[in-house]
């Protein structure tokens, strides 16, 4: 039998009032249920909501390095589980046990990370001199915060806004994406565990608009924390705005990577193979677009085309570079633009895009990883985001046509350049319109310390996570006269 999961709500792990839960299959394996989970109404969010701001004033005066103290011990007990939990990622989200483990530990550096945080949140002393009066700044937490995650990273994302949002001295409440829930699960746990006090952190599964409604609506939720569509996200930010939420929305991706002559070939094709097929395609950094130099465009394309070709897909639990897609309907997305490009835009499709079928592959979300070239910058395939195992190659004749095409699409996530021109890595850095600009790196992959957002559709564009931006977002400034 499926184990059965509960919503997390005011320190009680406690069923939906709808009675009716859902079920997670593992997109390896469809036959094998993951676990169930509550289909929250809206009022069972209300609830969520209710116990969170009940339990503002008791976490808010809490001394940091106690709310430090419980993220480092909740940090301890992911560790403890890591290959579990990585076990249990793959089972229902389908990236390969490597990527899964690399997730999880990232989420345990998280909480360790703002653990330390939660002792200094920062602020200023500005007292002007030969005066008595003392001036300084100081970061307050906002309340009650709205935590809304897409299930791509599971564990990754809820932790990166769960963490900082708790040292920061805020409660929460989180609603994970439904078709991976399992992780985000195991993080209240966690903080279950390690004595976070009732109310402190909530969590409800169920449906976006339902639930996750609330979230956005609710007079008691002060901040909106949301990483998932841009069409979604839009959504968000409206419904926050109404009421003056503060807003945080993190979106979509059409991320390129501008190969250019003086790059060694096939470290291009290595570098942008990882970014473009990694985790299925589902990152939204994955690069979906590889704008090469026709001095090395043939060459490129030989490459990536035999660099797809070597993939091994498969079950994540065995030893593959790549699982399936999360969930038909994502796989009926990539297999339908993979149908868009090759029929609607014209282009040229080199090899994959087609659905596995026979053997283990009947039982899950298998698609070849597929490479498009001839590929035009008005092309629907150059534009839109995919979010599966699918790039597009365009060719330019320049390194100022190739920032140009990188440039022209209304996402701006991250972004990189393939060069031994140290001026082309300066020109490209200064002026390509994206949050995350790399250099002879792929768009995927992140550092935990510093700045992550988008320019354009791809974010708010007013906080950035990670890091001290992760705790700025959680934080108002207060700004004290004393004379
Ligand atoms: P999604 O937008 O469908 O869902 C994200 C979350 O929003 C889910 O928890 C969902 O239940 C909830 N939701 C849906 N409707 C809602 C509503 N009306 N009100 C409130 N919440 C609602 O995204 P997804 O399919 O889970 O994730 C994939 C997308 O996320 C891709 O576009 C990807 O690029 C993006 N993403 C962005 C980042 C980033 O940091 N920029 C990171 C990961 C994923």
């Amino acid at each position: 039998m499926p184990t059965v999961h509960r919503n997390y709500i005011d320190g009680e792990w406690v069923e939906s009032r709808s009675g009716d839960s859902f079920e997670v299959l593992n997109p390896a394996n469809t036959d094998e249920v993951v676990g169930e989970f509550q289909s929250s109404t809206a009022e069972d969010a209300e609830q969520a909501v209710e116990a969170a701001v009940a339990a503002e004033d008791e976490w808010s005066s809490t001394p940091g390095p106690e709310r430090g103290a419980i993220l480092q011990e909740t940090a301890q007990i992911l560790e403890d589980q890591r290959d579990e939990l990585a076990e249990t990622l793959t089972r229902e989200e389908g990236k390969t046990l490597g990527e899964a483990g690399g997730e999880v530990q990232r989420a345990i550096d998280i909480f360790y990370y703002y653990a330390q945080k939660a002792s200094d949140l920062g602020g200023t002393v500005k007292s002007p001199s030969g005066t008595d009066k003392e001036l300084y700044t100081k970061h307050e937490p906002l309340g009650t915060v709205a935590l809304i995650t897409p299930w791509n990273y599971p564990i990754a994302i809820p932790a990166w806004k769960l963490a900082p949002a708790l040292a920061a001295g805020n409660t929460a409440v989180l609603k994970p994406a439904s078709a991976a829930p399992t992780v985000a699960w195991k993080l209240l746990e966690a903080l279950d565990e390690a004595g976070l006090p009732d109310g402190v952190a909530n969590y409800v599964t169920g449906s976006g608009s339902e639930a996750g409604g609330v979230l956005t609506d609710h007079e008691g939720v002060d901040a909106v924390s949301f990483t998932g569509s841009t069409a979604v996200g839009t959504h968000v930010a409206q419904a926050a705005a109404d009421d003056l939420k503060r807003v945080q929305c993190e979106m979509g991706g059409k991320n390129p990577t501008v190969v250019m002559p003086s790059a060694d070939v096939g470290e291009a094709v290595d570098i942008v193979g990882a970014g473009a097929f990694g985790v299925t395609g589902q990152a939204c950094t994955a690069c979906s677009r590889a704008i090469v130099h026709e001095d090395v465009y043939d060459e490129f394309v030989a490459g990536i085309v035999d660099y797809a070709e070597s993939i091994e897909i498969g079950s994540g639990l065995e030893d593959v570079d790549m699982g399936p897609h999360v969930t038909q309907s994502e796989l009926d997305g990539t297999l339908e633009y993979v149908d868009i490009a090759a029929e609607e835009d014209g282009a040229t499709l080199e090899t994959g895009g087609e659905r596995l079928t026979g053997g283990e592959y009947d039982d899950g979300y298998y698609v070849e990883p597929a490479v498009f070239s001839d590929v035009t910058n008005d092309m629907r395939i150059a534009q839109e985001e995919v979010f599966g195992p699918v790039l597009a190659v365009l060719k330019v004749s320049s390194f100022e046509e190739g920032l140009e095409v990188a440039n022209d699409v209304d996402y701006g996530l991250s972004a990189s350049i393939i060069t031994q021109d140290l001026s082309e890595a300066n020109q490209f850095a200064e002026n390509v319109e994206s949050g995350v600009a790399k250099v002879n790196e792929k768009t995927t992959g992140l550092e935990l310390h510093v700045p992550f957002g988008g320019y354009k559709q791809s974010s708010t564009d007013t906080y950035r996570e990670q890091g001290d931006a992760g705790l700025a977002f959680f934080t108002s400034t207060k700004t004290v006269y004393m004379n």
